[in-house]
């Protein structure tokens, strides 16, 4: 019987797909892959270039490289490192290695007695990796290597490598695979263009059809020595489509959020006087300004979205209470959601001691409510009873439900994925009514980003710090120097104030984290014997981390050293040193943000950063404009310029990735152009509007929140 051929192969669910059963399946559904075609725009993010060896002395530091040499030694090194729990050698693996022109180190830290045994068996080895400077010698961790026993001939590929976006279970090369067996199911499929001719023309775009093939493997040739990937004529047309998407779907968001109807608001009531009459200080004019923007935007018959950037300690929860205040005021629920239960509960505390003498029903729902407590306090919810609700992620889980939500404040933005501000705003959506919505961040977005791109987005800068505050002095040492450091622990206790001893992320293991924080414990403490120092860090129970958090606000304990679980939002005025071991290893907005815990007293506060040696040129200039500056929009700026917008904007890194190819550092000198061009199809040509933005779409709703 002869075959019917199939027409649209690409519209075929991926089970059709060698390699890909149930379970697979069931994994890219994460990525939003159900059909053939979803595989095919999963396009690679970025390509690496395996086509030639470089010889080891024209290895650049920070750039990724293939290596082809001979191993001359291989050597397991430990480290012993006692904990209170364990005692647990951790080993790491060096593999030296040299070429005609040089030398080279590749490190492992988890490797298996197959892959050491294997390696010291083989005499060659090729490796691909980032390369990284280290002191004056060149090492790769963690490459993707292949040993032999012969020198390895090299398969002249002519096609650059793609590297996509994952989900855990699917590692790269699997990926790989699995697009490539869907290119090679859907033969010489083209990319229909979704582009209007004239914002080709007009931006110089690839006119040429697009073949799949060309974009998931391009070609060496079209690719030039030192040339950036995503200047490749198809990435580039596609990276513009995307941005191009990302701006007709905020717009088309700014219509449909404008067009539905808002909870409605009464002039000033009693609530809002007496909060004001009740503060212990008097709010900034920035401040003031603030709340009359938020004020103004309430009142108005659409939906609210405006977004706060204030530096850390500008005193944004006093701006959120003035709009909670109002709303409550007019009979609507407030409710706040915050990225951590630490940084809830100081919510929680603020807004009880403001609300709770005015009559006002102040709520929290967290994850480790008891099924009791949890079930009152959605009643309350759902009556109406309760007035201002503040919580975790917990806030917008099933089964949630408000009486009448008229606001949803959602702080320190950059902490959540885009889905979940999301959901939260959707519990409010009842008979086409759609809550207001205000967004706060110290971590701010740069102005020349900011500008025209978020432009469904209304933006308040709180642009001055309360009075009387002393800028915080920040002095950097080599770790070598941890003697220093603690001098000046013990000088800041000595005269009644507190300190931090920060400890941050330093391993992807949360294990090592803990242990390398729990060992900075035990030195702070043999170093410092007089002073009462406690220890806080994520597998520390919520119950027992408040209890020290409490006790630590209350001046109980001297040091408290942490891991980055202090990051956000921990207000003790008292506290006047923040020591930051590693700090090379944090972004700049994570500094800002650990820094900004102290300083917000009335005394001179200081941070010390410790590092480990060798220090690239790269971190030192990073660490410099942390001594240069405390403005928290200048060192957004200079993060932009030194490392780029995925870890400012808080997206790659926390899952919550924004766009699939498009970068919006790399990719910021098209914006003018891009909202051009969206102008032009909003006005011009309606019917390209919904494919666009079902093209790039990874998640449903993704585009919709802030
Ligand atoms: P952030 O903007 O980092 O969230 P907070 O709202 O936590 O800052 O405020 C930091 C500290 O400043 C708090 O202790 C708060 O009570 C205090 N504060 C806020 N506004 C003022 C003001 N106008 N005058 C004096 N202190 C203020
Ligand atoms: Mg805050």
């Amino acid at each position: 019987m002869e075959q019917v051929k199939n027409p649209h192969p690409e519209e075929d669910p991926i089970s059709v797909l060698p390699r890909v059963g149930p379970k697979v399946a069931s994994t890219l559904e994460k990525l939003n892959i159900f059909q053939v075609k979803d595989l095919l725009f999963h396009f690679p993010y970025r390509f690496q270039d395996k086509t030639r060896i470089t010889p080891i002395n024209s290895l650049v530091d920070r750039e990724f490289a293939l290596v082809v040499g001979r191993i001359t030694s291989v050597e397991e090194n430990f480290r012993r490192s006692r904990t209170r729990q364990s005692y647990r050698p951790s080993r790491s693996l060096t593999v030296k290695i040299r070429d005609d022109a040089g030398s080279m180190k590749m490190v492992l830290f988890h490797f298996s007695n197959q892959q050491k045994y294997y390696l010291e068996r083989a005499s060659w080895i090729k490796c691909f990796g980032e390369v990284r400077l280290m002191g004056r010698s060149l090492q790769m961790t963690h490459p993707e290597y292949s040993v032999y026993e012969y020198s390895p001939t090299i398969p002249q590929a002519d096609r650059l490598t793609p590297v996509y976006g994952l989900t855990e279970g699917i590692g790269q090369g699997m990926m790989r695979n699995i697009v490539l067996s869907a290119l090679e199911y859907c033969k010489n499929l083209t990319v229909p263009n979704l582009l209007p001719k004239a914002v080709i023309r007009a931006n110089g775009l690839s006119d040429m059809e697009l073949a799949f093939d060309d974009i998931h493997t391009p070609k060496i040739d079209d690719h030039q020595e030192g040339q950036d990937y995503s200047s490749l004529p198809a990435m580039r047309r596609l990276i513009f489509e995307e941005l191009v998407s990302f701006q007709v779907a905020r717009r088309q968001q700014k219509k449909i959020r404008q067009a539905a109807d808002a909870p409605n608001m009464n002039p000033e009531g009693d609530l809002s006087k007496q909060l004001r009459d009740s503060l212990k200080f008097t709010p900034t004019k920035s401040q003031r300004t603030v709340i009359r923007e938020i004020i103004t935007d309430l009142r108005s018959a659409s939906p609210m979205l405006r977004l706060v950037q204030g530096d850390v300690g500008s005193g944004k929860t006093l701006v959120a209470a003035a709009a909670a205040a109002w709303v409550v005021d007019s009979g609507h629920q407030v409710a706040i959601m915050a990225p951590t239960e630490l940084l809830a509960d100081q919510h929680l505390k603020s807004f009880y001691d403001w609300f709770s003498p005015l009559g006002i029903d102040v709520q929290v729902l967290t994850g480790r409510l008891t099924q009791k407590v949890r079930k009152q306090v959605e009643r309350g919810m759902k009556t109406g009873q309760a007035n201002i609700v503040i919580g975790t992620h917990a806030l917008f889980q099933e089964g949630v439900e408000f009486k009448s939500l008229g606001l949803v404040i959602v702080d320190e933005q950059h902490r959540f994925g885009v889905g979940q501000r999301f959901a939260l705003r959707e519990k409010g959506v009842m008979d086409k009514q759609v809550p207001h919505q205000l967004v706060m961040t110290a971590t701010p977005i740069p102005r020349t980003l900011a500008m025209g791109f978020y432009a469904d987005l209304d933006v308040s800068n709180i642009t001055e710090l309360p009075p009387g505050r002393i800028p915080i002095k920040t002095e950097i040492f080599a770790s070598d120097h941890r003697a220093n450091a603690i001098q000046r622990v013990d000088a800041v206790c000595a005269s009644g104030q507190q300190a931090y001893w920060v400890c941050p992320l330093i391993d992807k293991s949360e294990v090592l984290d803990v242990e390398s924080a729990v060992e900075a414990e035990k030195f702070v403490r043999q170093s410092l014997p007089g002073r009462r120092i406690a220890l806080i860090h994520g597998r520390i129970k919520s119950d027992k981390r408040d209890k020290i958090m409490t006790r630590f606000r209350k001046g109980e304990i001297d040091v408290l050293v942490a891991t980055t679980v202090i990051e956000v939002g921990v207000d003790v005025p008292n506290a006047s040193l923040m020591v930051i071991e590693s700090s090379e290893r944090l972004g700049l907005a994570q500094l800002h943000q650990l820094r900004g815990r102290v300083g917000r007293g009335a005394t001179q506060a200081l941070c010390t950063l410790l590092y480990k040696q060798p220090l690239s040129d790269m971190s030192r200039s990073r660490l410099q404009v942390m001594q240069e500056t405390t403005d928290g929009f200048k060192i957004a700026e200079k993060d932009l310029e030194l490392r780029g917008a995925g870890e400012l904007l808080g997206t790659r890194q926390t899952g919550a990735q924004i766009f699939r190819i498009a970068e919006i550092t790399r990719d910021r000198s098209l914006l003018g152009d891009v909202i051009k061009a969206a102008d032009l199809i909003l006005e011009q040509h309606p019917e390209l509007i919904d494919p666009l933005i079902r093209r790039w779409t990874i998640r449903e709703g993704q585009y919709s929140a802030v």
